[in-house]
């Protein structure tokens, strides 16, 4: 690992920390291991990205539709899809300090051998390991009044079941015809090992994903089209340059217990290559899990039968660390965040040339407020405009207006742009469509 990016990712915690994108969790108490909040700036991101992938992948095409589950569904959903028994990893236990780590992440040469080597001793305090165990990855909780195995449940470690569990009430209330979609947004819970990068893995994350309706012998075809409609996304919509990019093929032994093709779209963190999303192959194994009888009639042949299934799943945790860290720059002691305009948690900022001047405050207020209704807008009044300037670079707001003593005779204002710091003379009855047209 290179010193620079280890730097880099360092500044970027210290950024989202102290601007308002991401706190550690519980902090007061100490925290709570990789547990992260999203502050004031990082929820507009996070929404901002979410939405912008609901209205791509949902409203924008004709063969999708969305719906949002239970977190906690029935414990049959997970015996029926297999997560009970094989979702697991395989974890050593320090016999001294009982910490427990991932046995192919401390040997390297697990994943083939699948034996672990007994010189290796405890990362943290040099104690004997024990053999590799396979731990579920589901996390339990119990509901009800009591704590019997009863009432044992699990917070679901994917969104995607829930799609196949309600694959039939879908179908009988849309009247879809395959190929179709059914794409979902939300939390899921998985109890690993995590090494700490950050948001990259937490115990708590969200997930974009779709689960792709088609016939068994259209699959290769309809993988390399998402494939392609990923990086559409990664690039297009996120801005996140293709040189960070890059396509991973998962070895049969690596893939998950469902699949029969797997490709990680990985991105370049500064902390090493690692995955940002997965498009899976998961042929007609949960539909079949979960229906006795095949759920889907072919309306021309009258064919009953079990759709196929492609999947591609889009971390929204790792899609905003990616963000960030493609947005990133230094240019001396300014710091900026080149965020595309549709991202950034504020669209402009405005500011009253002098804090101390009633008139140009009252003016300033008043332009904030109208843009209020259609942007989402920041109000700065503190030191000079060169430090406001700043300030705003480095959360990414793409424009500042700044309403000064000629704005009072000629009703206009200084408009400066965050990427090529040039600024220009605006009407104020302009500034709207010229900054839905700088942003959309
Ligand atoms: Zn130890």
């Amino acid at each position: 690992m290179k010193e620079n990016s280890l730097e880099k990712i360092e500044k970027i915690v210290s950024l989202c920390k102290r601007r308002g994108f991401i706190f550690p969790g519980s902090e007061i108490y100490g925290g709570l291991a990789n547990s992260f909040d999203y502050g004031p700036l990082g929820v507009e991101l996070k929404n901002n990205i979410k939405n912008l992938w609901w209205e791509r992948f949902v409203h924008q095409r004709d063969d999708m539709v969305g719906i949002d589950a239970a977190l906690i569904m029935n414990p049959k959903v997970w015996e029926a899809s297999g997560h009970l028994k094989e979702f697991s990893d395989p974890l050593v236990e320090c016999e001294k300090c009982k910490r427990r780590f991932r046995a192919d992440h401390i040997d390297p040469d697990y994943e083939k051998t699948k034996k672990f080597n007994k010189s290796i001793k405890c990362p943290d305090c040099q104690g004997k390991l024990s053999e590799p165990r396979q731990f579920n990855l589901m996390l339990k909780t119990f509901l009800g009044v009591t704590e019997d195995s009863a009432s044992t449940v699990y917070f679901r470690p994917e969104t995607a079941q829930a799609m196949f569990v309600d694959f039939k009430n879908v179908l009988d209330t849309t009247r879809r015809k395959i190929p179709f979609g059914i794409a979902q947004i939300g939390k899921a819970f998985r109890n690993e090992v995590t090494p700490g990068n950050f948001i990259f893995r937490t115990r708590e994350f969200e997930q974009m994903e779709i689960e792709y309706f088609i016939k068994a012998e259209d699959w290769e075809k309809v993988f390399e089209t998402w494939q392609k409609e990923m990086w559409a996304w990664t690039t297009d919509e996120l801005g996140i340059e293709k040189k960070n990019l890059h396509d991973c093929e998962c070895l049969p032994e690596n893939r998950a217990h469902y699949s029969k093709r797997t490709i990680d779209i990985e991105y370049d963190y500064p902390f090493g290559r690692s995955e940002l999303y997965g498009l899976a192959y998961r042929t007609d194994f949960d539909l079949k899990n979960h229906f006795k009888e095949p759920p889907y009639e072919d309306v021309e042949s009258g064919e009953k039968m079990y759709p196929h299934v492609v999947e591609p799943t889009f971390g929204v945790d790792r899609s905003v660390l990616a963000v960030l860290c493609d947005a990133y720059a230094e240019d001396g002691e300014r710091v900026v965040l080149k965020l595309k305009p549709k991202l950034a948690p504020y669209k402009v900022a405005v500011f009253p040339l002098l804090k101390n001047k009633p008139e140009l405050v009252e003016k300033a207020k008043e332009v904030f407020h109208d843009l209020k209704k259609n942007f989402v807008v920041a109000f700065d009044d503190r030191g000079n405009i060169g430090k406001r300037y700043y300030s705003q670079d480095e959360i990414g707001t793409p424009f500042c207006i700044t309403i000064d003593f000629d704005t009072l005779k000629n009703d206009d204002v200084t408009v400066r742009d965050r990427d090529t710091m040039k600024q220009e003379r605006i009407k104020i009855k302009d500034l709207p469509a010229f900054l839905d047209g700088k942003i959309k």
